[in-house]
């Protein structure tokens, strides 16, 4: 199985080519061709099997394919810590190299004011914790209706972390399935993860690894 198999475009194609990886690892290769058409994906995989690269490769291709909407943000990426949403920014940037797209990392810790600005300016992309998303909702600065692609990476940690009501929070700003296509990823399925499935996630293509 090669990366080109799976139906991404040639810029991406370079770009994973640049980051120096050979094949699709098994979370890639069946998540991948399945965001690409649209499925929801319920991913069961833990770090370092290539998950990040298993959404963010598809969310790129799609923007890419799609159009600018008044400058809205169009796709979402949920992390439990500063540090994952970090290196889910770091990941982005790296692989949408060469291409048009601008992202805004929302996370705690830091002024509000410069996290802003590039909002005003306007993201396509969103790479965020719970807690400060919701805090600039509330502060008036985020229109989540145009987002057709919500991530949701490590689930289970922020069940640990006491997040599913802002989750579900979330959940409720941005549109409905099928306007919004669901990649949801945990590495364990306990209760309360499984109820989140079944309530956001629309058949979804199930990849465990
Ligand atoms: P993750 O599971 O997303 O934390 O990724 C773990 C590591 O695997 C990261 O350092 C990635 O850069 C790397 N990686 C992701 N996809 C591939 C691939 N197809 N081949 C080799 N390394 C990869």
């Amino acid at each position: 199985m090669t990366f080109a198999e799976l139906g991404l475009s040639p810029k991406l194609l370079e770009a994973i080519q640049e980051a120096g990886y050979s094949e699709p690892t098994p979370i890639q290769a069946g998540a991948i061709p399945a965001a690409l058409a649209g499925r929801d994906v319920l991913g069961i995989a833990q770090t370092g099997t290539g998950k990040t690269a298993s959404f963010t490769l598809p969310l790129i291709e799609r923007l890419s394919r799609g159009r600018a909407k008044a400058r809205m943000p169009r796709s979402l990426i949920i992390a439990p810590t500063r540090e994952l949403a970090a290196q889910c920014a770091e990941n982005f940037e790296t692989y949408s190299k060469g291409q048009k797209l601008s992202m805004a990392l929302l996370i705690g810790g830091v002024a509000f004011g410069p996290q802003e600005e590039i909002l005003n300016k306007g993201a396509d992309v969103l790479i965020a914790t719970p807690g400060r998303l919701l805090d600039h909702f509330g502060r008036g600065k985020l229109l989540m209706t145009g987002v057709q692609m919500l991530v949701v990476d490590e689930a289970d940690r922020m069940l640990d972390m006491g997040f599913i009501p802002d989750l579900e929070k979330i959940f409720s700003l941005v549109p409905p399935a099928p306007r919004r296509q669901t990649l949801f990823f945990s590495a364990t399925m306990p209760k309360e993860i499984q109820s989140l499935v079944d309530r956001f996630l629309r058949d979804p293509e199930r990849v465990e690894v």
